[in-house]
């Protein structure tokens, strides 16, 4: 009956939930490619680093070798002009020596620029050595020229063939050495620029590294931890319930499995106790659903409270709660704990303002004695609520010799139909007083059950039941027949009273009922006026239509038609003016509480003016002394009726 709205929220939350989850895993998809792309970069930028500084220490390596050895050469080119020089002003053998040393050494230093060098350092060694066989051809014939101590043509030889040929020479090989130690100096310069690099750059590649590997690191630990919670959260869900967040029936089972394993081990016993409210309906139907759920949550938590740490309670679903009582001091002491929670729930609830009471009729079982396991005692404990509940005992302990009689619904049903069947059914009359005359001018038949083991059963025990099922038909029907019987008897023995029978709402929507009273009348001959429908405003607005037009074969026939409880419901004046009423029934409840009520004497009053307005006459139910009775007869009531 209650609770069914939050299905839609439930699956609006699982939906948001595998939305969240799809989330998380692209939260660490992400931070893995991260971690990964993070590692592939910085190792790659090692790679890079470690090469191209390699290439580059190569590159400077090699031109710095080139260009000693152009060094070498140059040097050896301006030995070669000093010691030329040298041998002219003063020759000696040692000089012409030390020119031929220097003209090896240039020869050699060649030879290493073309074996280190590249292509165009190979092109200007075979220049000079092409410029080179040609000069030292004229060195010889001026060194001659000197050894002869002909000084005009050594001068001679020395400026017109030497000089130029050397200038060649010397040009080739300095401008080549100059150029390659620039070069060398450049390649230099870009390893210790390079060096210098990579040396800050890989301490911020290292840091930005670290960084971003710690933020990644913690992303995933974030959504790890996001999935672990929503994991929780699932199996938590799946174990409680979603308005009370108590345990639900399937972590009640568990627990009570458990317990009852540990009982046995121990040998102690497992106390469980079924709690139904009563009336919550009426919560729900006159506050809302809302404020149903929310008064179902605080007492979730006011019962939670007055249990030990040990105990479990659960919400079954609806109204109902269990609660589990591991170690239970045996039936006494599980009787005390339900009495005691019965009395939590007595004290007033404040919602917005509304004091709430709250009654609760709780069944009793413990293991051992009611029962081994899970199943049996749920049931037992169930059986035993019930039977708390209609026998109106609060906290009842589970009996097995009751549990036949006891008020489950399909039992209570079957064992309905066999007692009409056997005539288990009998009217009580309730006379209707004319009050200008105190004479008795009719009565109220009221059914009772006269149960062979129970004894005699109220109609609110099982009237509420019959209605439930096509059962009021058969009911209704026998409580006619029976009372038209008695009209019958009355009529042999000279009194004329006639009797009204009470309608429920199911028997307006029966076609057939009209016809059977008809026949009714006809066996026991009878005219329709000794019959009276009571019939309350809540019956009609259940199908105004159906009602108004089963009302008006009733009408027809000749039988009067009363509105029972009224001031109870909520009939429009516009709907009352249509129907074929002969009579109103003002509710007991404002009756009996007139004299300490003036709104209710008010209501009274006006709903006799309105009666007879509408042309209809007025019974006030529920007159229990002679001063309401006096007063209604001022108030020109024309009937009463009661205690
Ligand atoms: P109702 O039709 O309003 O019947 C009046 C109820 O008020 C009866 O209770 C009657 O015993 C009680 N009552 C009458 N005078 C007084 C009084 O002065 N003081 C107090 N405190 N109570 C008074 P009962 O017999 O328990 O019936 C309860 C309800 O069961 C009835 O309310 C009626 O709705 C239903 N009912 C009774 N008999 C039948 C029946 O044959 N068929 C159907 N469908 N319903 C029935
Ligand atoms: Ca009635
Ligand atoms: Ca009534």
């Amino acid at each position: 009956m209650q609770n069914e709205h939050t299905k839609p929220e439930h699956s609006r939350l699982v939906g948001l939930l595998t939305g969240w989850l799809k989330i998380e895993i692209t939260r660490s998809q992400f931070a893995i490619f991260g971690l990964v792309g993070v590692l592939l970069i910085l190792s790659g930028y090692a790679i890079w680093s470690s090469l191209s500084t390699r290439r580059l220490g190569e590159q400077a390596i090699s031109s710095s070798m080139l260009s000693d050895h152009y060094a070498s050469a140059a040097a050896a080119v301006a030995a070669e002009e000093s010691l030329e020089r040298k041998y002219r002003l003063e020759p000696s053998a040692d000089v012409r020596r030390r020119y031929d040393t220097a003209v090896e050494a240039l020869k050699h230093a060649l030879e290493l620029v073309s074996r280190d060098g590249t292509a165009e350092d190979r092109d200007i060694v075979d220049r000079v050595l092409a410029a080179h066989g040609p000069y030292l051809e004229s060195i010889n014939r001026m060194f001659a020229a000197i050894d002869r101590a002909d000084i005009a043509a050594a001068l001679q030889i020395d400026n017109n063939e030497v000089d130029p040929k050397f200038e060649i020479i010397a040009k080739a090989v300095e401008s080549a050495s100059d150029e390659h130690r620039s070069v060398s100096i450049r390649a230099l310069q870009q390893l210790k620029s390079r060096e210098v690099f990579n040396s800050e750059a890989t301490t911020v590649a290292f840091l930005v590294g670290l960084l971003l590997v710690v933020m990644f690191a913690r992303i995933l630990r974030q959504a790890r931890l996001q999935l672990d919670l929503q994991r929780n959260k699932a199996v938590h869900d799946s174990m409680h319930d979603a308005l009370t967040g108590l345990p639900n029936r399937t972590l009640l089972k568990d627990r009570f499995e458990q317990a009852l394993r540990r009982g046995r081990r121990d040998g102690w016993p497992t106390g469980l106790l079924l709690l139904d409210l009563d009336r919550f309906k009426d919560v729900n139907d006159t506050l809302g659903h809302q404020t149903g759920d929310f008064l179902l949550n605080q007492i979730g938590i006011r019962l939670s409270g007055r249990l030990r740490e040990v105990d479990t309670i659960a919400r079954l679903g609806g109204d109902e709660f269990a609660i589990l009582l591991p170690g239970v001091e045996g039936i006494d002491g599980a009787v005390e704990v339900a009495q005691r929670l019965r009395l939590a729930l007595t004290e007033t609830f404040d919602i917005e303002g509304v004091e709430i009471e709250i009654e609760a009729s709780i069944g009793v079982v413990i293991s051992g004695v009611h029962g081994e396991d899970v199943v049996t005692l749920m049931k037992h404990a169930d059986i035993a609520m019930y039977s708390a509940k209609h026998l109106g005992q609060g906290v009842l302990v589970y009996d097995p010799e009751s549990d036949k009689y006891s008020f489950e619904r399909l039992p209570l049903l079957g064992e309905l139909r066999r007692g009409i069947d056997r005539g288990e059914l009998l009217l009580n009359y309730q006379p209707k007083v004319y009050l200008s005359t105190n004479k008795v001018i009719g009565a109220e038949a009221l059914v009772r059950w006269q149960h062979p083991e129970r004894g005699l059963i109220f109609p609110d025990e099982f009237i509420p039941f019959a209605e439930l099922t096509g059962l009021i038909g058969t009911l209704t029907r026998c409580v006619i027949d029976l009372a038209l019987i008695q009209v019958r008897h009355w009529l042999d023995d000279g009194h004329r009273i006639p009797v009204a029978v009470n309608i429920s709402a199911r028997n307006l929507l029966d076609d057939q009922l009209v016809s059977f009273i008809t026949e009714s009348l006809q066996r026991y001959k009878l005219p329709a006026q000794m019959l009276e429908i009571e019939v309350t405003e809540s019956a009609i607005m259940l199908d105004p239509q159906r009602a108004h037009k089963m009302l008006n074969q009733f009408h027809e026939i000749g039988i009067r038609i009363s509105i029972d409880d009224f001031g109870a419901g909520y009939t429009s004046l516009a709907q009352l003016k249509t129907l074929p009423i002969d009579e109103l029934k003002i509710d007991k409840s404002f009756v009996m509480t007139m004299q300490s009520e003036p709104s209710n004497t008010l209501i009274v009053k006006s709903v006799i003016e309105l009666g007879h307005n509408l042309g209809m006459s007025v019974v006030a139910e529920g007159v229990e002394t002679a001063e309401a009775l006096a007063a209604l007869t001022g108030y020109r009531c024309d009937f009463a009726q009661g205690y």
